[in-house]
């Protein structure tokens, strides 16, 4: 089944049309994200640069607030790649200073899981903020994945039991529509 697709005949392929706005794609999106952990819009936007370290994938606030980014994947049954949204969530100072020791050490992917609370609202899944979950090293490169372990949340269920296509689809068609309608 291919939702929302169409041949385009220009690039001699199938392409994927927003349904909200037409605006074309190489392929279903499948990836979204948050730039960064939630805490960070507490802190003035002023303060920001003398009180916020800021990478790619961590971020610690005044030196005792720390956070990394992670991948949560949602299986979907019925189609070849996954749902994934690139999340940020808390780390212990403890784990952080591992994390960050083992930066390059491929035995990392050994590690105890690293506890955290979810610090960006995953679209079309409710308030996500503050969900429990653990962060999975993986190899070199690669940031951590997150399992979400809040008892009987949807994210919870839909990571677990994964989700068809026609709900990803439906997904996907709702985030796309609210960030291609921002101030709807
Ligand atoms: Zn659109």
């Amino acid at each position: 089944m291919k939702l929302f697709q169409f041949f385009n005949p220009k690039r001699n392929k199938f392409s994927y049309k927003c349904p909200c706005c037409g605006q074309v794609y190489d392929e279903m999106p499948l990836c979204f994200g948050g730039e960064y952990p939630d805490y960070y819009f507490s802190v003035p936007p002023e303060e920001r640069a003398t009180r916020i370290e800021l990478t790619e994938s961590l971020c610690v606030v005044d030196e005792e607030h720390f956070f990394h980014r992670g991948r949560i994947t949602i299986p979907i049954h019925d189609h070849s790649e996954d749902l994934i949204f690139n999340v940020w969530t808390s780390i212990s100072k403890e784990n952080f200073a591992i994390r960050n020791s083992m930066w390059n050490d491929p035995e990392r992917v050994h590690n105890k899981p690293y506890f955290g609370w979810l610090q960006t609202l995953v679209p079309t899944y409710g308030n996500t903020l503050n969900l429990k979950t653990q962060a999975r090293e993986q190899e070199i490169g690669l940031i951590p994945s997150i399992e979400i372990i809040e008892e009987n949340h949807p994210l919870t269920l839909d990571q677990r039991n994964g989700i068809s296509l026609v709900t990803a689809t439906k997904k996907v068609e709702a985030i796309l529509r609210e960030y291609h309608n921002p101030d709807n």
